[in-house]
């Protein structure tokens, strides 16, 4: 059995668009959810499930939304990962949100 998970975020990447190697700074919301596709270069899918309150009902109906989200090379989530995705400014047309976080590997 060949095992080669054992990748730590200690790597570096010369990504300008990097939280933590490049210029990109973040602000604003910061949310959780699960990577649905990497096929894209540098970028994945975020789908984030949540409760949206209905007050004429008084009860809770479960929205999803699908956030896209630059993925540095030194983190290189793939799909059905869980990530923590932060807001900052536009990095394309669709993009202003960028993975920081690996979830569920700690
Ligand atoms: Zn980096």
């Amino acid at each position: 059995m060949a095992t080669s998970s054992s990748k730590k975020s200690t790597r570096t990447c010369d990504d300008s668009n990097c939280p933590y190697h490049g210029t990109l700074s973040i602000r604003g919301r910061a949310l959780e959810g699960t990577v649905i596709s990497a096929k894209m270069d540098k970028t994945v899918v975020v789908r984030r499930d949540y409760l949206n309150y209905v007050p004429k009902f008084k009860r809770y109906e479960r929205r999803r939304s699908h956030i896209p989200a630059h993925n540095p090379p030194c983190i290189n989530v793939k799909e059905g990962n869980p990530v923590k995705i932060a807001e900052c400014h536009p990095i394309s047309k669709t993009v202003s949100f960028v993975v920081v976080e690996k979830l569920g590997e700690r």
